[in-house]
């Protein structure tokens, strides 16, 4: 039986997360399943931002000694706890592109001086090999051709949905894959793979754009090494709000990271001629880091710190089932295949695929005030956040798209048109 309005009504009095979505600021009349891309407002990133730009003014270069300067490592420490990691091992900087063009560099390094061949130029490597995943987030793979192309070395690529098996051996000394697939949705084993690819002599970078902020990430207890992700996605730090990297504490101190820049320096302002790396996560700094986008994201990350992940998880699961339960057949009488994952292996997302129509189906719910996106090719992509989501918004998404399905109200002109941002 499909639930009613007054059931869902009554899920979201019963709902322990419900008092978040006070917390939040979306416009009227919008139901945004697109927190997979960027997050929401919350409330007080607007005062935060606020006093950061009174800040500026009152303090001028005096504000870096009143916690600007240190914000990476400060927030670093404030998102661990999500990622199950500790503290002095996540530092809040730079894009994920960055962040794993620096692991790549750091991993090799170590690589090399554990193997005795640091320094000898020309010398083939031990292992010159990176890994990415076809079908992976387009930057992973962008970046880790970049690397190998300027490092010298030989980038592999493992075809969407196949095993590592094949793939790893002696010669890769790196692997870039996501935790949670950001067109898929799936959720991968990240305690086994590590174990394999640790196994094999290599290392691994996780990606936790889909899965910080969505679940409970576990990299200490998955026996993770490095990780990167970013903050504008579930975690709603702000558009374009500064990603994070993760280097258990055993880890940090092996090598040089390749874009060592002045704040990544032991001492900084001491402004010696030659680099030297600082000791443990700090080292992973670049250059300067905008205070600005630091202020929202702290704010976000102050209400994070009273959120229970359990409940958090519960909630996503649940208001996903809740999504393809009213859904009914509609799905299945306008061809269009859902693709999502089974519970114990998806994130917070639902991929709904229908090559044609796809584009212009999201555009005519937009319309409506029902935000999700669409991915090439044929991928309608909606994201569960379940801090700012009700049952009864996920109800009512779900009752629009079956009437913009069931009177073809897709197929006006004016959702044809695509924009730069899809
Ligand atoms: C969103 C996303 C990114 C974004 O990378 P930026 O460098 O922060 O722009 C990277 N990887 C994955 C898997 C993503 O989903």
């Amino acid at each position: 039986m499909p639930l009613t309005l007054d059931d869902v009504r009554e899920l979201d009095r019963q709902d322990p997360l419900a008092t978040f979505r006070s917390r939040f600021t979306l416009p009227q009349g919008t139901i945004y399943l697109d927190g997979n891309s960027l997050g929401a407002q919350p409330s007080a990133a607007v005062a935060a931002v606020d006093g950061l730009m009174s800040q500026w003014r009152d303090s001028l270069i005096q504000g870096w000694n009143q916690g600007w300067f240190d914000a990476p490592e400060r927030l670093g420490d404030r998102l661990a706890p999500l990622l199950g990691a500790g503290p002095g091992e996540v530092l809040v900087t730079d894009t994920i592109t960055h962040n794993i063009f620096k692991l790549l560099g750091y991993i090799t390094e170590g690589q090399r001086g554990t193997e005795g061949q640091r320094g000898t130029e020309g010398q083939s490597r031990a292992r010159p090999v990176i890994l990415s995943e076809g079908g992976n987030f387009p930057t992973d793979g962008y970046i880790a051709q970049g690397f190998c192309r300027f490092g010298g070395f030989e980038h592999r690529v493992v075809p969407e949905g196949e095993a590592l098996d094949a793939y790893l051996d002696e010669r890769v000394a790196a692997v870039v894959l996501s935790h949670v697939h950001y067109r898929t949705g799936r959720l991968r084993d990240m305690a086994a793979i590590t174990r394999q690819v640790h196994a094999s002599g290599g290392e691994v970078v996780w990606d936790l754009a889909h899965s910080a902020g969505a679940l409970q990430v576990n990299l200490a207890a998955c026996g993770v090494r490095y990780a990167v992700g970013c903050t504008y996605k579930y975690l709603n730090g702000g558009p374009g709000a500064p990603a994070f990297l993760y280097v258990r504490r055993d880890c940090q101190d092996r090598a040089w990271q390749p874009l060592s820049g002045w704040l990544g320096h032991a001492s900084p302002f001491a402004f010696e001629v030659d680099y030297a790396p600082a000791p443990g996560i700090s080292r992973f700094r670049t250059g300067t880091h905008s205070p600005l986008a630091f202020a929202a994201l702290e704010a976000s990350l102050a209400l994070w710190q009273e959120v229970d992940l359990a409940q958090l998880r519960r909630k996503s699961q649940r208001l996903i089932e809740l999504f393809r339960e009213s859904l009914g057949d509609c799905l299945a009488e306008h061809s269009i295949a859902d693709i999502t994952p089974d519970e114990a292996q998806r994130g917070s997302q639902v991929g709904l695929v229908e090559r044609e129509h796809g584009y212009a189906i999201v555009q005519a719910l937009i319309e409506r005030g029902v935000i999700g996106d669409y991915r090439e090719p044929g991928l309608m992509r909606f994201g569960f956040a379940p801090l700012y989501l009700s049952h009864e918004d996920v109800w009512q998404a779900a009752q629009h798209l079956r009437e913009v399905l069931s009177e073809g109200e897709y197929l006006a002109p004016c959702f044809q048109q695509r924009g730069a941002v899809t």
